[in-house]
């Protein structure tokens, strides 16, 4: 069994309020903040491990970065984040797919959709089968539901994009 360390550079965009912070905040510091000032720009790291199977395991450590459009040139992978109570801003990650289609000039960009606030079920105004629907239509992008206020499925949404961008740098 090999291990690597390795840097992934992942940007979390999304419209605002729909919790990048709060599931930024999980992932690298394992806390709960009710409420951020809006967050224009942050990068923080992080040590994970991804389990590649039988054979090799990738250590890295990871860098983060909100919320700009300068970061798309240099984001290996991209959760796009939109929350189960708004379907605008379903809608909005379009429009940033596309934006980072044509920065990076490449269609087979590593990105997850996360459809985040599922402690709210009551309030869902985006079916799991419209999100899927937008993931067929996106090349099968992976898509997880998350709570940041629970902390379910944070981490399966970062280590899902670093096995995307491995997969992608070995092919
Ligand atoms: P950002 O603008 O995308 O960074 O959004 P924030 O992380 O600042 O979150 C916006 C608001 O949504 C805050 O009031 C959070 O408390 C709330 N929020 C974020 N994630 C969740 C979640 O998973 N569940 C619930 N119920 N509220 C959330």
């Amino acid at each position: 069994r090999t291990s690597q360390r390795r840097d992934f550079n992942i940007v979390v965009l999304g419209a605002g309020g729909v919790g990048k912070s709060c599931l930024t905040a999980q992932f690298v510091q394992n806390i709960w903040i009710e409420s951020y000032d809006p967050t224009i720009e942050d990068s923080y790291r992080k040590q994970i491990d991804v389990d590649l199977g039988p054979s090799s395991s990738a250590r890295g450590t990871s860098t983060y970065i909100c919320n700009r459009e300068l970061y798309m040139k240099t984001g290996q992978g991209f959760l796009l984040v939109f929350s189960i109570t708004s379907p605008s801003s379903l809608y909005e990650l379009q429009e940033l797919r596309e934006q980072i289609i044509s920065i990076k000039d490449d269609d087979n960009v590593p990105i997850v959709i996360v459809g985040n606030k599922s402690d709210l079920e009551e309030d869902r105004m985006v079916s799991r089968s419209k999100a899927f629907a937008v993931s067929q239509s996106w090349g099968n992008a992976p898509y997880y539901e998350t709570s940041a206020r629970r902390r379910a499925n944070v981490d399966e949404v970062f280590i899902d994009l670093c096995r995307q961008i491995i997969r992608k740098d070995n092919s």
